[in-house]
């Protein structure tokens, strides 16, 4: 059985660990390595590298640190296809999607490739008589960041490149049910240039988790995940002092107005609810139906999704994969049967699907529940599954009421030919993404990502300008350089501009 190590100080190490966890091929169904589960000394160590490394890497120039960021670019760049399988094997989805996943992650590192520019300060010439005042921003010191099993690659990408393109080094603990991407993205790290130590991979559990919390050596922390975890990471790590991001889980709504096409409404939402098996935290959950675009949605959305091709991931003839665990897969089977007891209408049913040669494998098929009303479970839980529920409204007015209700607000959209009506909706979501017939509004990279509410514990969303703002602080700099013949008095008020 393969053994997937930690990567500390440059190279892979088992440190002290004594402790593992199975690492399974959700389309097979069989565990196919172990991974190390790092203790609180294995964690020490890798903070202990990292701060070590960035007395160095701090101070590295901004050309040095570009040149690193440019040949980190390439090293990716020319592995989509590697780390797209890697993803493949242990998450499930599709190859395709794996390596959407790694390219939109790519973006984030050519973001950080501008680090020159993105950290040039301001400067007030004579800000009073012969005082200049100018800022600039530095770097905090070891970061963390913690990561959820949904995208391997990219959301680590939204980290670690902008916080050591900005001067810190990190310490990434991946999600241990698909680890072995983050090693293969080490080593590209270490091919460009990166000085060892600089970014360094910690695998585990709570343990490890709550060590990096702990650890006074640690400036700040950033997670994705789901969001009782969000905000425990919030509260323990504010606890003792760190910076925080943490953002959480979704629910995310689709409206369709009557006015809208429907045909391509239905198209959209079937790839945004059922795209990398509804695992996405942007994935499309709930469409919400207004007035007389009700019938014509669902059963549009019903023919669609009742044809995507479901199967191995590793088949580029299949549009969904399995989804990552057994146990995944029995609470979303659970939900659907909650849905049915509680009053809905499944109009495609997923549970019992079996795949041809893949029959241990953690499949759920494609699922839309009609008339699903706000109390049930499968409106008030995240059921990250390929599960669509449909709700019909009258107004929009209606529909917007009912998403600002939830406690969620990561991602929303709305299907409209109306300009004012989409208007009136993008002002009036208490969301953080929103997509006008853009059903996965993910920003790019040189805009920030986070949601709102219940989606994210802390003020800064990841990458873009917030990202850099996120891993620096500012230093404002107020100077005077008097001749020595000048024999100006000082005084004792306040001091005032002269
Ligand atoms: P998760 O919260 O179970 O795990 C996330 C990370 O936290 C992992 O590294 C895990 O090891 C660690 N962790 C788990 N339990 C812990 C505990 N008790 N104490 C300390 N650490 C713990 O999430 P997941 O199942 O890996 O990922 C799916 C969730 O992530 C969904 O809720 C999804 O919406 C969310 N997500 C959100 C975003 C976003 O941008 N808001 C993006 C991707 C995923």
């Amino acid at each position: 059985m393969k053994t997937i190590d930690h990567w500390i100080g440059g190279k892979a190490t088992a440190a002290s660990s004594t402790r593992t966890a199975p690492v399974f091929n959700p389309a097979t169904g069989a565990q196919q390595a172990e991974v190390l589960l790092a203790s609180k000394a294995d964690v020490d160590l890798a903070v202990g590298a990292a701060t070590q490394a960035f007395e160095s890497w701090s101070q590295a120039s901004l050309s040095q640190r570009a040149k690193v960021l440019f040949a980190f670019r390439e090293q990716v760049f020319n592995q989509i296809d590697e780390l797209a399988a890697l993803i493949t094997d242990e998450h499930g989805k599709v190859l395709s999607d794996a390596a959407g996943e790694v390219q939109r992650g790519l973006e984030v590192v050519e973001f950080a490739c501008g680090i020159p520019q993105l950290l040039k300060g301001d400067y007030s010439d004579q800000a009073s008589t012969g005082v200049d005042v100018f800022s600039f921003r530095e770097p905090l010191g070891a970061v963390a960041g913690i990561t959820p099993f949904n995208f391997p690659v990219m959301v680590p990408m939204w980290m670690h490149p902008v916080a050591i393109a900005c001067g810190n080094t990190f310490v990434l603990k991946p999600s241990e049910r698909d680890p072995s991407a983050s090693m293969l993205v080490a080593e590209l790290w270490q091919r460009a240039g990166l000085p060892d130590g600089v970014f360094n991979v910690v695998h585990g559990d709570k343990e490890a988790v709550d060590a990096l919390l702990d650890s006074p050596g640690v400036a700040a922390v950033s997670f994705v995940g789901s969001t009782p975890i969000a905000r425990y990471i919030h509260e323990r790590a504010s606890a003792t002092g760190k910076r925080v991001q943490a953002l959480g889980g979704a629910k995310n709504h689709a409206i369709v107005m009557p006015d809208a096409d429907i045909d391509f409404a239905a198209e959209h939402l079937v790839a945004a609810a059922f795209g990398s098996a509804g695992e996405r935290c942007m994935a499309i959950s709930a469409a919400v139906a207004v007035g007389a675009a009700g019938d014509a949605v669902v059963d549009a959305v019903t023919a669609k999704a009742a044809a995507v091709k479901v199967g191995s991931g590793r088949d580029a003839a299949n549009e969904m994969g399995p989804v990552v665990t057994k146990a995944a897969q029995e609470r979303i089977v659970g939900l659907i049967g909650t849905g049915e007891t509680q009053g809905a209408r499944l109009t495609v049913d997923g549970r019992g699907l079996v795949v041809d040669g893949f029959e241990a494998g953690f499949f759920v098929g494609p699922t839309v529940i009609d008339d699903v009303t706000t109390d049930m479970d499968v409106y008030r839980e995240e059921i990250f599954g390929p599960v669509l529920s449909v709700l019909r409204v009258d107004t929009v007015e209606e529909a917007i009421a009912l998403i600002n209700a939830n406690p969620y607000g990561n991602g929303t959209a709305i299907f409209t030919a109306s300009g004012d009506t989409a208007r009136r909706f993008q002002r009036g979501v208490k969301v953080g993404m929103i997509g006008i017939n853009v059903p996965i509004p993910v920003p790019m990279a040189y805009y920030s990502f986070g949601g709102w509410k219940d989606s994210l514990f802390g003020d800064k969303h990841v990458h873009g300008p917030e990202g850099v703002s996120f891993y620096t602080r500012a230093k404002v700099v107020t100077s005077r350089w008097p001749e020595r013949h000048h024999t100006a008095e000082a005084s004792y008020h306040f001091p005032t501009a002269t």
